[in-house]
């Protein structure tokens, strides 16, 4: 049908009918059509094609593409596009939009290798797990040409730039996706394109290089990825007056830290532990005592030392190189690398009971000589700070020995600090590197990495710290989306007031909301010293269950229904993990150590501690160190992050995983489509369906359809003609708005023009 086609070519946005609200197209009406298709829900919850053989009632039979015949609720069909709409590179333009659609249109595309598809003004990228050829200079060079409009991380890196000189506005680039998606590649794709338009001072490369640098540091293999990152990012791309790139700002955001102490069966620890064990040259190696990946215990406990295809001694070059290039000097390397083996030789000290009352000391051999020399003391004052804590009890100093499990958590604590020290300082470092000279001009775009929505079996801390941030994301993201929508609008001079709008507030509140909220709850229940993982979860339903998001569940879990599902926490390990206590002899030996980088770390800690203070159990307690909550911490840097972002202008790029074995050519509907409702691609299309998202120009409407009319109108301006059209075909006035320059239909509107202009 070639009408058709030439009207979803020429431009004009959606034509999307839903069927539920447009009053012409049940399904009934269409029956008598020849080669109408329907989508069929399966069993097992996949989609099928197939064509309606008879209805009866509220149940049809259906003759699926594939050969089997089904007998269905009539109302479980879904009416499929015509094949002219197969494979469009927007979905706006799927006549059609629903779940099925989408997914199938999705899947035309990506069986091609085009995996970048436009929802409404957001690129949805589908990682392909192969190389595709889609980048590189000459790609590069069609997109800034604009000789190519293809959906792509380039296009829509392009639009940030014009928009940035244009408006004189700061733009970001907003990835999200599970782990897995493509989310890290798809911001490494997008500085590739930054550098090539803004480069020229050679800053581009640097910047360019804190990537190895980061991943190194902060990414590991994971059973969902081989190349995880494991903390959250924001880099922050300065530009200068003529466009060119000066400086770079990097913002990391909660490190997994427990990984270094323990990881799961399969998955490793950072990969820069097993690239310097791998690529330490002997003189480094014998330098710092270094030994194999496998004679450590905290890399042996997941029983995994390689990723298939990498190969850790080159990367560990790579790295090397890097750090050169964001002058990092061969002193300071070297100190990194000598806290990484201290880190790793830290989690083979062992411990032995020294009296009758179960009381441990470290055993004296070589992990504890060896942590001594790298972080610079002696190994009395080690052996010390890992057995004993000084406690303050009324006026007096009381030395406390400690038990084997108080004295492995001191020592894991120690080892995750020293960690996570080190990745700051890092970040620092490259941050002073990458500093912006003077002539900022305070433009800039960033790029923000950060871990998606999380759902598994079981959730934790961590998943309530990723899906609240994840929250505030999607509020970020439908703000601006009704923004976008209502800026047409209000430019048209149509009637705004009349699209509605359905916000993640309540779940937001149910977070924030003080005293009696999620995370004011939990700061106050780490701070008992007799808070347990019950109590917290007590105390969540005691106050919370008469929030609609909240549903409290058997034991010790609770439920928080998230804008992109339920999710259920178990609260186990909650308070220790909010706490995040390191004790204050550990800080104490730190600051007394002769090297560089532990005094620096100890410095940061204590003033982190005398600026933050949980409450009472830390002042009482006197000898630990006073600190804010991990919750409360990440909450403070979310919202310093929204209000970043609200000075900007977003694009947004949302990442899907295709299949969960790493695998190219694998499309597994039910995973696509779930992720598809979390990252809100479907909520975009909500959005723009609850308001009016046909538009078309008063001109090529009346052009299109004026020769349906069956009366002559008096005068043959495109308006009149449009309004006479409208009337004809007895178009409600709510299903309408008349703009200066368009109208704008609800969705499913056009319809029935369309089907009398093709029969005409
Ligand atoms: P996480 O949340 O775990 O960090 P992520 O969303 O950042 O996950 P990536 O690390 O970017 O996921 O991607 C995972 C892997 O998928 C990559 O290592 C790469 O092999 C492959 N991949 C992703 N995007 C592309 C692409 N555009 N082209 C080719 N391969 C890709
Ligand atoms: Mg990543």
């Amino acid at each position: 049908n070639n009408g058709y086609m030439g009207f979803v070519k020429s431009g004009l946005p959606a034509l999307s009918p839903s069927h539920s609200e447009n009053r012409w197209s049940d399904t009934s009406s269409y029956s008598g059509k020849k080669k109408l298709q329907y989508w069929c829900q399966l069993p097992n919850g996949n989609w099928a094609l197939g064509k309606i053989v008879s209805t009866s009632g509220t149940e049809s039979i259906i003759s699926l593409n594939e050969g089997e015949v089904l007998k269905v609720n009539a109302e479980s069909l879904l009416p499929a596009n015509p094949d002219i709409l197969d494979g469009v590179d927007n979905l706006m333009q799927l006549s059609y939009l629903h779940e099925p659609s989408v997914l199938y249109n999705l899947q035309y595309r990506y069986n091609q290798d085009m995996i970048y598809t436009k929802a409404g003004p957001v690129l949805v990228a589908i990682n392909p797990f192969k190389k595709v050829p889609l980048y590189g200079n000459d790609y590069i060079e069609a997109y800034r040409r604009k000789s190519t409009d293809s959906p792509h991380v380039y296009a829509i890196t392009d639009t940030a730039i014009r928009e940035m000189t244009r408006d004189e506005v700061n733009q970001s680039i907003i990835i999200s996706g599970e782990s897995g998606a493509g989310k890290t590649e798809t911001a490494k794709i997008a500085m590739q394109y930054l550098a090539a338009l803004g480069g020229g001072s050679g800053i581009e490369n640097e910047i360019l290089k804190t990537n190895p640098i980061l991943e190194a540091f902060g990414n590991a293999k994971t059973s969902r990825n081989d190349n995880s990152s494991r903390f959250g990012k924001l880099i922050e791309i300065h530009f200068s007056e003529t466009g060119k790139i000066s400086g770079a700002k990097i913002q990391t955001f909660l490190l997994e830290k427990s990984r270094v102490v323990q990881c799961a069966d399969g998955e490793r620890s950072y990969h820069i532990f097993y690239q310097l064990c791998a690529g330490a040259t002997p003189a480094l190696k014998e330098k710092l005592n270094l030994k194999h990946a496998n004679d450590y215990n905290y890399l042996r406990l997941s029983n995994c030392y390689t990723i298939a295809g990498v190969d850790d001694a080159e990367r560990f070059r790579m790295v090397m190189e890097a750090l050169d290039i964001v002058h990092v000097n061969k002193k300071d390397q070297e100190s990194v690398f000598a806290m990484l083996t201290a880190v790793l030789w830290l989690g083979n000290i062992s411990f032995a009971v020294v009296d009758n009352e179960n009381h441990v000391e470290p055993v004296a051999d070589e992990g504890l000589d060896t942590v001594a020399k790298l972080i610079g003391c002696e190994v009395q004052e080690l052996n010390l700070a890992l057995s004993t804590r000084n406690m303050k009890v009324g006026n007096d100093n009381i030395v406390q020995k400690l038990s084997l499990s108080q004295a492995v958590d001191t020592r894991d604590a120690l080892a995750k600090s020293l960690y996570a020290c080190l990745f700051e300082w890092l970040v620092d470092q490259i941050n002073k590197s990458l500093e912006v000279g003077k002539r900022r001009t305070g433009r800039s775009i960033s790029i923000l990495d950060i871990y998606g929505f999380e759902s598994f079996d079981k959730n934790s801390f961590e998943q309530f710290c990723i899906n609240y941030a994840n929250e505030r994301l999607q509020q970020h993201f439908n703000r601006h989306l009704f923004k976008l929508e209502q800026e047409e609008y209000i430019n048209d001079g149509i009637d705004w007031a009349k699209v509605d709008f359905e916000d993640n507030q309540d779940c937001l509140n149910l977070f924030e909301k003080k005293p009696l909220g999620l995370l004011s709850l939990l700061d106050e229940e780490s701070t008992f010293p007799n808070g347990t993982d019950v109590t917290l979860a007590n105390k969540l339903k005691q106050h919370l269950s008469s929030n609609s998001c909240f549903r409290g569940d058997r034991g010790k879990a609770f439920s928080v229904s998230h804008y992109a599902g339920e999710v259920t926490y178990e609260t186990s390990g909650f308070l220790e993990k909010n706490r995040d206590l390191l004790h204050l002899d550990s800080i104490q030996l730190l600051s007394s150590c002769k090297c560089q980088l532990p005094q620096i770390f100890a410095s940061s800690m204590l003033k982190q501690s005398e600026k933050q203070v949980v409450g009472p159990l830390y002042r009482s307690g006197g000898a630990d160190s006073q600190k804010l909550s991990v919750a409360t911490k990440f909450k403070g840097q979310l919202f310093q992050l929204m209000q970043r972002l609200e000075n900007t202008t977003p694009h947004f790029i949302r990442c899907i995983k295709p299949n969960s074995l790493q695998r190219p050519g694998t499309y597994e509907q039910g995973l696509v489509l779930q992720q598809l409702r979390c990252c809100g691609v479907l909520e975009v299309v909500r959005i723009s369906r609850s308001g009016f998202p046909t538009r078309v120009t008063h001109q090529k409407f009346a052009r299109r359809y004026g020769f349906l009319l069956l009366e002559s109108v008096a005068s043959q301006d495109p308006l009149s003609v449009s309004v006479a059209i409208l009337h004809q075909f007895n178009i409600l006035p709510e299903m309408y708005q008349v703009g200066y320059t368009k109208l704008f239909f609800r969705t499913g509107q056009i319809g029935v023009l369309e089907d009398t202009r093709n029969h005409t």
